[in-house]
C-alpha cells in the first residue's frame, strides 16, 4: 500500500446550513431565548425573516436582536442570552438526516475536510458553536458565490492550494455539498464534484437554480456516502 501524496487527494467542503444542520431549529431555538429576554417578539423577528428569506439572503438573527438590546442599554444581557442559547442547544440535536453517517464517514476515512458558510460572521459563529462545529474547519463567507471562491485556489495545473483555515496543502479535487443552487456557480469542472442537496418538494426560493454538469442533485444527506 501506498500512501498518496496531498496533491492527489479530494478535499470535501460542506455547507452548514440547511445541508448539515436544521437552520430553522436552530432559529426557533434562539428566537424562544431571545423572548425570555424580552429581546425580541416573536412577530418582529418573524417579519425581519420572512423580508430577507425572500431575496433568498440568510437574516442575521443575532445582530438583530444584540442591537436592540444595545439600544436598550442592555448590553450585558446579550452575553447572557448568548451563552443559555449555546447551554440549551447542548442537549438538542440540529443535524439533518444523513449528516451524522457522513460526518462519520469523512472521519473514518481519514478525509480532509471543512465547512464553507455563507452569512453574518457573529450570527454563524454562535450557530456553529451551538451545533458543536466550533472546532470544524471552516471559512465564514459575507458573500454567497462559493464556486467562485473555490475556482481563486486552482492553480495553472488545475490542483488547488487550500487555504489555512481549511488546513492548508494541496488537494487534486474539491467536492462540494450544499443546498442552494447559487454555490456553485463558477465551480471548477471535473474531476472535481459537487452534490445538491435540496429536496425538490421543500424546495425554498433561495435554493433554486441552474447548476453546472459537474454537479448532481440529492433529495437528502442520506443516500450520500453511497456515492461520495
Ligand atoms: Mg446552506
Amino acid at each position: 500500500m501506498t500512501t498518496p501524496a496531498l496533491s492527489d487527494v479530494e478535499f470535501y467542503i460542506v455547507d452548514f446550513d440547511r445541508t448539515l444542520v436544521d437552520t430553522d431549529k436552530l432559529n426557533e431555538v434562539f428566537i424562544e431565548v431571545a423572548e425570555q429576554y424580552g429581546a425580541i417578539s416573536r412577530e418582529q423577528i418573524q417579519k425581519a425573516d420572512a423580508d430577507v428569506k425572500k431575496t433568498g439572503d440568510s437574516f442575521d438573527t443575532a445582530g438583530y436582536v444584540r442591537d436592540r438590546l444595545a439600544d436598550e442599554g442592555r448590553s450585558d444581557d446579550w452575553e447572557k442570552l448568548e451563552k443559555q442559547f449555546i447551554h440549551e442547544s447542548r442537549s438538542l440535536n440540529y443535524l439533518l438526516p444523513g449528516a451524522t453517517e457522513l460526518l462519520e464517514w469523512l472521519a473514518s476515512g481519514g478525509k480532509r475536510y471543512g465547512i464553507l458558510t455563507y452569512g453574518n460572521p457573529l450570527w454563524q459563529r454562535i450557530k456553529m458553536t451551538a451545533a458543536g462545529f466550533n472546532h470544524t474547519r471552516h471559512i465564514i463567507m459575507q458573500q454567497k458565490h462559493k464556486g467562485k471562491l473555490i475556482s481563486g485556489w486552482q492553480r495553472s495545473d488545475g490542483s488547488f492550494r487550500l487555504p489555512e483555515e481549511m488546513g492548508g496543502g494541496s488537494a487534486s479535487r474539491i467536492v462540494l455539498i450544499d443546498d442552494k443552487a447559487v454555490s456553485f456557480d463558477q465551480f471548477p469542472p471535473a474531476p472535481s464534484v459537487g452534490y445538491w442537496v435540496c429536496d425538490p418538494a421543500h424546495e425554498l426560493e433561495a435554493q433554486k437554480g441552474e447548476v453546472p454538469t459537474n454537479v448532481t442533485r440529492h433529495t437528502d444527506l442520506t443516500s450520500l456516502t453511497d456515492v461520495l
